[in-house]
């Protein structure tokens, strides 16, 4: 009988300790943003759903695509959106710390590699296909995202193009 309650409080501990792990692991997590350089990048499945869905709106009906949400990232002190086309996200994955990252974006047109989209800049050209970007906030909200021009025909991006971001 002792031996029996033994067995069923083991279990039970192990239960606990898988559950609390299991919860640590799903944790979101955070990394420095490329641009105010304070540790606030949220992930898009961590952020408030009508966070979500602003930027699920803009990205479906400004830039006419689907999505992939695991590599959406926005920083909560300055609102920049990260999404597949910027580095940032990618040096998450790499777990490099975005601090050492450059502000890399690839053309959300062509796929060429914009050197330096700084907050501040106003005239951030792609060097091949001359389409411009700027970043702006989209429908009154104050998330800003890297946006080309709303005519501009968007390339949906996979995971092969991304690994040309450095
Ligand atoms: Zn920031
Ligand atoms: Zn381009």
């Amino acid at each position: 009988m002792i031996d029996l309650l033994l067995i069923l409080l083991i279990i039970l501990g192990l239960t606990a300790c898988l559950s609390l792990l299991s919860r640590h692991w799903r944790q979101p997590q955070y990394l420095n943003c490329r641009f105010c350089r304070h540790n606030t990048l949220t992930s898009f499945e961590s952020l408030p759903p009508e966070d979500q869905a602003h930027i699920a709106d803009y990205c479906k009906n400004y830039e006419r695509r689907t999505p992939n949400f695991p590599f959406i990232f926005i920083c909560s002190s300055c609102q920049v959106v990260f999404d597949e086309y910027s580095n940032a996200t990618k040096a998450l994955f790499a777990r490099m710390g975005g601090t050492r990252i450059k502000a890399n974006s690839l053309c959300k047109v062509c796929f060429a590699v914009i050197n330096d989209c700084a907050l501040d800049r106003d005239d951030i050209h792609c060097h091949r296909c001359q389409t411009l970007h700027q970043w702006l906030p989209y429908k009154d909200r104050p998330a800003k995202f890297l946006q080309p021009p709303a005519e501009a025909q968007i390339r949906p991006i996979g995971i092969f193009t991304r690994a040309r971001l450095r």
